[in-house]
């Protein structure tokens, strides 16, 4: 039984590349795929891409021509959830598109098809995800410094592992009112978002078609306010593949 271990970013990913053993290096669809194991695992890692589309794709290559078992997805996001800081870490319950929009045809945010907006990750698999994750944040505050990435907010405050929805769409969200908006809209019609980012509704979509089990989690490098675009790259280059390879390492342990 393969586990795929999809990174949006070579930052997140570069770490587990160093630690897989037997390491094999495979081209397909333009992309990079490494074989080998991990905690004594049969893993594929892969880049998603940034976005959707591409996200689908490498998710579908990891099911058709590796024939994974399940999908595991580490990644950054941005937090718009109350108390959702960065440092902090949320694990996917469920995925929604808060950029899918065929209205008045179908309700808003409702996947044409599906006759749902929310598409529920697997529940043995985030929990496992869930506990190597709160194993990591409450380490996390002495092993990462991350107080000094932080300007004011979370300092000496401690880190959490959120258990919630996660909202993706094709848009870095950068501006505290359009995150605002995003979020209290979304709630207004029941969806609760704790986490925005890029790609991972759409790995949940191709999980479902296939019916392979899907769990991710995200830590949170900004929180999609004014300053997103700050917070982002300096988080992920100097936090995030070591949070990757904390809680997956830890997750790959338990499976
Ligand atoms: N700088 C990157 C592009 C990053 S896009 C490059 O040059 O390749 C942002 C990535 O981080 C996406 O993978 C997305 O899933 C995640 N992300 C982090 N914060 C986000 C935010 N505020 N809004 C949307 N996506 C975010």
């Amino acid at each position: 039984m393969t586990t795929a271990i999809l990174s949006a970013l070579p930052d997140e990913q570069s770490t587990l590349v160093a630690h897989l053993v037997h390491p094999q290096r495979l081209m397909h669809a333009g992309r990079a795929f490494w074989r080998g194991e991990l905690a004594g695992r049969a893993v594929v890692l892969a880049l998603s891409g940034i976005g959707k589309v591409a996200a689908a794709t490498t998710a579908t290559a990891l099911i058709e021509r590796f024939g994974v078992a399940r999908v595991v997805f580490t990644g950054v996001a941005g937090g718009v959830g109350d108390g959702v800081n960065v440092g902090d870490v949320v694990v996917a319950q469920d995925y929604l598109q808060h950029d899918m929009d065929a209205s008045p045809l179908f309700p808003r945010w409702e996947v044409p098809g599906y006759a749902r907006s929310r598409l529920v990750c697997d529940a043995p698999l985030s929990a496992l995800l869930l506990g190597a994750a709160s194993a990591c944040v409450s380490s996390a505050s002495g092993q990462f410094d991350l107080n000094n990435l932080v300007p004011g907010g979370t300092r000496g405050a401690a880190h959490r592992a959120h258990h919630g929805l996660i909202a993706s769409g094709d848009r870095f969200v950068s501006a505290a009112d359009e995150a605002h908006r995003l979020r209290t809209t979304l709630r207004d019609a029941g969806h609760d978002v704790l986490a925005v980012e890029m790609e991972g509704a759409a790995v949940a979509q191709v999980c479902h078609d296939y019916g392979i089990p899907f769990a991710a989690v995200r830590t949170i490098s900004d929180r999609a306010d004014d300053t997103a675009h700050v917070d982002f790259p300096r988080f992920v280059q100097t936090v995030a593949s070591r949070y990757a390879e904390h809680m997956v390492l830890a997750f790959l342990q338990k499976l």
